[in-house]
């Protein structure tokens, strides 16, 4: 039997590095990242503190740019964009959820969520009806019009995921998203990424939580910059 015809992958990144230049001395956070992910993958990065897991999530999503090597996402060179350029295609292509929600806190739960929406140019009624089903879709509905202060750590980090979702992104980034977060409110988080996946969402979660990575379809480990664990060469 042969294997199906494999999509192009949604991403791929070949031999990056990052140097961290600060006050004279240099940090090389990533030292030769390759990595290829199909669309609807689930992929879980661990790796100890300071190993470079923001580093790599932030040069995937195009938040950074590398020192060196490429990114491809979704058919497009990151390093062949513009920052402005690049900013654009992140807005729409890219979801961001980070351990710390980064909500705004004077703006309710549906506010937040429809806020990448009007940085997009959606209008107000599309904005309004795409909240509601995304608030829907994390089980938030009766809380729409909490802001954070008035909400769980697990209601705020699904209001952060409802907005990462908002320009329906071909690909959602989560940097430590239980990292705050108790056992049962972190089983939560992993169900909801499950269900996003099995819709179709290709998913990058970099965590220290080992249940969170076990939940994904595949998981690399990094060490002091690069890839170790099945496949990747490790020593
Ligand atoms: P992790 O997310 O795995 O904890 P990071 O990617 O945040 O690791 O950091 C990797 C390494 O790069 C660490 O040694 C960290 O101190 C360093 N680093 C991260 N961000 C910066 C920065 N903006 N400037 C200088 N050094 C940085
Ligand atoms: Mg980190």
């Amino acid at each position: 039997m042969s294997d199906p015809i494999p999509a192009e992958p949604m991403l791929i990144s070949e031999d990056l590095h990052r140097v961290y230049r600060l006050q004279g001395t240099e940090v090389n956070a990533l030292r030769g990242v390759s990595l290829s992910l199909q669309p609807a993958e689930f992929l879980a990065i661990t790796g100890p503190s300071g190993s470079g897991k923001s580093t790599l999530l932030h040069l995937l999503g195009g938040v950074d740019i590398p020192t060196r090597g490429r990114v491809r996402l979704a058919g497009q060179d990151l390093g062949s964009l513009t920052e402005t350029q690049r900013a654009r295609f992140r807005l729409e292509t890219v979801g961001l959820v980070f351990q710390r929600f980064h909500l705004l806190p004077m703006l309710s739960a549906a506010e937040n969520v429809e806020l990448p929406m009007a940085e997009a140019g959606a209008g107000r009624g599309e904005r309004r009806d795409r909240a509601r089903l995304l608030l829907e879709r994390v089980s938030l509905s009766d809380r729409r019009n909490h802001k954070p202060g008035q909400l769980s750590g697990g209601q705020r980090q699904r209001v952060a995921i409802a907005r990462a979702l908002a320009n329906r992104p071909r690909l959602l980034l989560a940097d430590e998203p239980t990292g705050e977060l108790d056992r049962s409110t972190s089983e939560e988080i992993l169900d909801l990424f499950q269900s996003l996946n099995a819709e179709g969402t290709t998913i990058v979660v970099a965590t220290h939580d080992l249940a969170l990575a076990e939940g994904a379809n595949r998981q690399v480990a990094i060490v002091d910059g690069q890839l170790r664990g099945p496949g990747s060469g490790g020593r």
